[in-house]
């Protein structure tokens, strides 16, 4: 069954003359056990398919359902709580709070869904220990390296019950070995059962995935299996 499913989906953003049309009927869909790459030049939509996917942003038109709830029927306080729960974002901007601690910014979420205190640190240390960093568990994000903070976001994207995981360019700043590191991770998550999309401009990134689709304009111009040629597809994009 499907985790994910977008149906003919729009986004206009602006009015008038600024009104830029950044999205232009997309339908896709994402399995349980499924993890498909985007790609496209800068400015295709990429990340706006991201933010509707995860209940950010709403379309203009069409409709976004995640496990089977169309997000448009979805109460405000029923969309917060799925995000919360059921959906795990990695953007490009880290959004770790800058006056919680790396186990305070995974275990914030959790304590507003109820979780004790106790409880909540415990499933951030254990999180963190699966991305290296259980021993800077008590250190604040500007005390810890680019990379490392990248982790610890993908710590607080990756924990607990996701059912959908939403990586933009979750690689952008890290050197290849971290970078690897997250990957694996998203990969891992993915096949105990989640459904995720990556935002990559790397082929080399969009190989873990199980299926790459193409935007150009706001249009999916291609769906592939795994990659074959991608340097043909995005055509001097980078
Ligand atoms: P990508 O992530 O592929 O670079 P985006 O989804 O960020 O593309 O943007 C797609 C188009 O929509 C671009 O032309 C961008 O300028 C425009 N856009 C994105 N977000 C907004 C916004 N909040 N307001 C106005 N235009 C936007
Ligand atoms: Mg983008």
């Amino acid at each position: 069954m499907s985790v994910l499913e977008l149906r003919d989906v729009h986004r206009v953003h602006g009015h008038g003359e600024t009104e830029v049309h950044a999205l232009r009927g997309v339908t896709l869909s994402v399995a349980s056990g499924e993890l498909v790459a985007v790609m496209g030049p800068s400015g295709s939509g990429k990340s706006t398919l991201l933010n509707l996917a995860g209940g950010l942003d709403r379309p203009s038109s069409g409709e976004v359902v995640v496990d089977g709830t169309p997000l448009s029927e979805c109460k405000l306080r029923d969309l917060a709580s799925l995000r919360r729960k059921r959906i795990g974002y990695v953007f490009q901007s880290l959004n770790l709070l800058a006056s919680l601690t790396a186990a305070e910014n995974i275990s914030l979420p959790m304590e507003l869904d109820g979780v004790s205190v106790r409880k909540a640190r415990q499933t951030a240390v254990a999180a963190l220990a699966e991305v290296g960093l259980d021993d800077h568990a008590d250190r604040f994000p500007d005390e810890l390296s680019g990379g490392q903070q990248q982790r610890v976001a993908i710590a607080r994207a990756l924990i607990g019950e996701r059912r959908l995981v939403l990586a933009d360019e979750p690689t952008g700043a890290l050197d290849s070995q971290t970078g690897e590191t997250v990957l694996r991770l998203l990969r891992s998550k993915i096949d105990s059962g989640a459904a995720g999309i990556l935002v990559t401009h790397d082929a080399r990134h969009a190989a873990w995935a199980d299926r790459v689709v193409f935007l150009r304009d706001g249009v999916v111009v291609d769906t592939s299996g795994p990659l074959d040629q991608p340097e043909a597809l995005l055509g001097g994009t980078r």
